[in-house]
């Protein structure tokens, strides 16, 4: 009996001893299995192509009229409001009266309003002479946001010190244009000449240019900026920019990514004002996926834009 006991000690050691170095070997299976493949692949660094709108190149023309302060300046909407504070009859009426005008001429409507305007426009009793010239008035937008391809202005303002002498109130629509963004003409028989006359008129680039611009509805435009992403064995490092070169403050949306197809990460991107930018960092993201030749990034949006084809970006090896 004490011999038979003897033999069966050393079995069962070594039954623990085989099933220990069994799990060992499933767990060294699994962190290979896990981990591999081992290399780093750099997806590289993508930017997103120029979106065109394939607007008027905005620069001077022949008679050297027609030309912004910078490129493609608008304001958000197509209506515009504003409010007229402290004229007397006469320059309430000039104001009211070159609104009416640019309103009929052009795609832009003006809406009174008592708080909040995007045009803030004032008088001055007093006249003012810089140089050899009296100053007629003045104007300009007085707050611009760069976003993508346009400039979008959230306010502008005018002082009108002289009142019109002619039939049409010229020096509050010369004003006006300023504060929708016009600079100076070279040509003395456009309206936006520096010195006043009564025969000067609105330029038909002007109001060609101003329709151009306000035919792009008020709508936000997420735009991929650039991504780049590095791929280690399964895991993914990634930085994804992110810019509203629309005219309107975007929703909250999704990020998606994936990896020849198949969804591996969905990212939260809170709502960005016009101009704003988002850059979203990523790392050790897991993609179970091997061999992946191709990663895309989607921005999900379930609202309007003005270009939607800016919401995409692949990268490939
Ligand atoms: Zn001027």
């Amino acid at each position: 009996m004490e011999e038979y006991q003897h033999e069966e000690e050393p079995k069962s050691w070594w039954k623990t001893a085989i099933s220990f170095i069994l799990v060992l070997l499933v767990i060294a299976m699994l962190v290979v299995y896990f981990f591999y493949p081992f290399d780093t692949i750099d997806f590289g660094i993508k930017s997103a192509g120029n979106t065109n709108f394939s607007l008027m190149n905005n620069s001077v023309d022949a008679n050297g009229a027609n030309e912004q302060f910078y490129d493609n300046m608008r304001y958000p909407d197509s209506t515009i409001s504003y409010r007229i504070d402290d004229c007397p009859l006469q320059k309430k009426n000039d104001m009211e009266g070159a609104l009416e005008i640019l309103s009929n001429k052009t795609l832009l409507e003006f809406q009174p309003v008592i708080i909040d305007e995007e045009i803030s426009i004032t008088c001055d009793s007093k006249n003012r002479v810089e140089g050899s010239l009296f100053i007629a008035g003045e104007g300009g937008p007085t707050n611009i946001t760069r976003a993508g391809e346009f400039n979008v202005i959230s306010h502008g303002m005018i002082l009108l010190i002289k009142e019109s002498k002619c039939e049409r109130p010229n020096v509050a629509i010369h004003e006006l244009l300023h504060a929708l963004g016009f600079e100076h003409s070279l040509n003395s028989n456009n309206i936006m000449y520096n010195i006043s006359k009564c025969d000067q008129i609105i330029g038909d680039d002007t109001i060609e240019l101003i329709n151009e611009l306000y035919t792009l509805p008020r709508y936000p435009d997420l735009a991929i900026e650039n991504v780049s992403a590095v791929m280690n064995g399964k895991f993914l490092d990634t930085n994804i920019s992110i810019r509203n070169n629309g005219f309107k403050e975007s929703g909250a949306t999704n990020i998606m990514i994936y990896a020849d197809d198949k969804l591996v990460k969905e990212v939260e991107l809170s709502s960005l004002g016009i101009g704003h930018g988002s850059i979203i960092l990523l790392e050790n993201v897991l993609v179970l996926n091997l061999n992946v030749k191709e990663l895309k990034f989607v921005i999900n949006s379930d609202f309007d834009e003005l270009d939607k084809r800016n919401n995409e970006i692949v990268l490939s090896v």
